[in-house]
């Protein structure tokens, strides 16, 4: 007698289990499925970005993108929904699907700038929030050598640093460096 019940209770333990597992997979799928792949050009520009950060050392944060990471070219059903960080890219985390935008393409001049991008949301893929990720990259930006001798003057270096300045602005007291920058 109790051994059936047993059964029983572990036959409904399973069932929800799966249940769950379906529930899981459907859902990621349907986060894949619903946007589109990068075509070959793009992906080899993300490739050479990841090489760029990959010389300069960010051994987990290449990990992550190189095999964790799946890549899409336009916004899923749930990153439509929410308003977007920025226009160079997104991450779903904990599922690492990382939507990389027109813009990653258009506006950055070379891979360390897109390399910048890509450190910035393999931060997001290991769980960290904005701050952590803005703070991340501009503690690091001499070491991917993306510096403001050379980026200065580029998009993606001005609007990175306002919005570091907006969203960490102890990164930017001190006086002896120009706008303030504590990490030249
Ligand atoms: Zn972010």
């Amino acid at each position: 007698m109790s051994s059936s019940l047993g059964r029983r209770i572990l036959r409904r333990v399973v069932a929800c289990f799966v249940i769950c597992i379906v529930t899981i997979a459907g859902f990621y799928l349907s986060l894949l499925l619903s946007a589109r792949p990068l075509s070959a050009e793009e992906m080899s520009k993300v490739e050479s970005a990841i090489d760029v950060l990959d010389k300069a050392g960010f051994d987990t944060e290449v990990y992550y993108l190189r095999y964790y990471t799946f890549f899409r070219g336009n916004d899923n059903w749930l990153n439509a929904m929410v308003p977007k960080e920025n226009a160079y890219a997104a991450t779903n985390y904990p599922f690492e699907i990382m939507t990389v935008y027109p813009d990653f393409f258009v506006y950055t001049t070379d891979d360390v700038e897109r390399a910048a991008i890509l450190l910035h949301e393999a931060r997001h893929l290991q769980g960290y929030d904005e701050p952590d990720a803005y703070e991340f990259v501009w503690k690091n930006k001499a070491k991917l050598g993306w510096t403001r001798e050379k980026y200065g003057v580029s998009v993606v270096w001005r609007n990175v640093r306002k919005q570091t300045m907006e969203i960490a602005p102890g990164m930017f007291i001190c006086e002896f460096n120009e706008m303030g920058d504590c990490y030249e």
